[in-house]
């Protein structure tokens, strides 16, 4: 990491758009890729992305309070931001904007940016509807400050996306939502800077999270379209690890609204907790159009989906 000199941090509004004043003036391409730090190989592939889109790249690091419905969740939340300076900028950001949160949110501060409706449910009934609107608050902010041509999210967080490309459709925001798939661990585990507080013993039963939502990918590829037993084909693998879902869900993938047969592509979404920590993923499920294929009787789920033997071996407990 001593290959590059960190790319330059500020820590104002007034500096960032100073900085960015020159490039805008070019009609350079600016791309934003908001994180909260804690870099890790899931964000450094939506930088990565924004160095081949744009021509100037800004990655903020902030640590939103509004938006942690626990405060142990938020004290304990990693901070490393020398190690992320470095890695944004190998990564190809050009900028970092790391501001305070008096700087975000200064003495009177009183507005919120509200999506209704599609917050309600799974992450905002779980945590909260004020999670999402910290969310949608705090990215609106960020695309005033930075006013970028495209903004860069990760599909680990699906309803997030969503919430925010409603907001910016129906506030007519000046801004291309970039959404890119998730990066996972080498045994599935979505990629996220929580997993590093995961007991070593949690760590491995961690994985089932995907290989769950992966033997119900498999199934609706087999034909399978009925929501409740693409369910739980997924509970299945959780429950032998021993992982009860907080929510467990198939949803049509542009409304979030709850399905009962996946008609071509569904989302399935789980939100599981490993002692303190919670963890959330997702997939697409495909179920193949044309004549059902006779369907197999409840087997049990496909070994080769598995991708390391530490993960069968804690899976299929
Ligand atoms: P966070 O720092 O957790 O707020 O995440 C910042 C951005 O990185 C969000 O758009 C996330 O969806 C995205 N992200 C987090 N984890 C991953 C991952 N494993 N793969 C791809 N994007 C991710």
């Amino acid at each position: 990491m001593t290959d590059h000199l960190p790319s330059p941090t500020v820590r104002t509004v007034d500096e960032l758009r100073a900085a960015l004043l020159s490039a805008r003036a070019a009609g350079d391409s600016i791309g934003l890729v908001p994180t909260m730090g804690a870099l890790h190989a899931g964000h450094l592939s939506l930088i990565e992305a924004a160095r081949r889109r744009c021509s100037t790249v800004v990655v903020s690091i902030f640590v939103n309070p509004t938006q942690f419905d626990e405060q142990a969740d938020l004290l304990l939340y990693p901070r490393s931001e020398r190690r992320d300076a470095q890695l944004a900028t190998r990564a190809g950001a050009d900028l970092i904007f790391a501001p305070e949160p008096a700087e975000i949110y200064p003495a009177g501060f009183s507005t919120a940016v509200q999506v209704s409706g599609l917050t309600d449910r799974l992450e905002g009934a779980a945590r909260g509807a004020q999670h999402f609107h910290g969310v949608t608050t705090i990215v609106c902010k960020l695309l005033n400050i930075c006013g970028p041509h495209l903004a860069f999210f990760g599909a680990k967080d699906a309803q997030q996306a969503a919430v925010v490309r409603r907001m910016v459709a129906d506030l007519d925001m000046d801004v291309e939502i970039v959404t890119l798939p998730t990066v996972r661990e080498h045994d599935g585990l979505a990629a996220s800077s929580r997993n590093a507080r995961l007991t070593p013993q949690q760590r491995r039963r961690a994985p089932c999270l995907h290989a769950g939502l992966q033997d119900a990918a498999a199934l609706a590829a087999d034909g399978e379209d009925d929501a409740s037993r693409l369910r739980a084909r997924a509970a299945d693998r959780l429950a032998r690890a021993g992982l009860e879902p907080e929510y467990l869900a198939l949803v049509d993938p542009d409304t979030f609204e709850e399905i009962d047969r996946v008609e071509r592509d569904g989302l399935l979404l789980v939100a599981a907790r490993l002692g303190e920590v919670r963890l959330i993923d997702n997939t697409l499920l495909h179920v193949p159009s044309g004549p059902t294929p006779e369907r197999r009787p409840e087997a049990e789920p496909d070994a080769q989906h598995d991708q390391t033997g530490d993960e069968l071996s804690v899976c299929n407990a």
